[in-house]
């Protein structure tokens, strides 16, 4: 399960989160207990290339960016 990072705007804390694929976009609460903080999109995790050089949010599709199958079972991202 990846982790993301997030920010509260309530207590202006950053945390990290494990969430699960798809839900990394959702409203999390953080250890203060303030729903609504925001995922911090990183320099690492925010977007992958396209091949027109628009961005595509990460999770969708294969597992990274150098496995054609979704197990990434040949690479060491997995
Ligand atoms: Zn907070």
């Amino acid at each position: 399960m990846p982790l993301y990072e997030y920010y509260c705007p309530q207590c202006e804390t950053r945390f990290e989160l494990l969430s699960p694929m798809g839900r990394a976009n959702d409203a999390a609460t953080c250890p203060n207990g303030h729903a609504g903080a925001q995922r911090v999109l990183s320099v690492f995790s925010a977007v992958s290339k396209g091949a027109g050089g628009e961005t595509a949010p990460i999770g969708g599709g294969s597992a990274c960016d150098t496995c054609s199958s979704s197990s990434c079972s040949t690479c060491s991202l997995g």
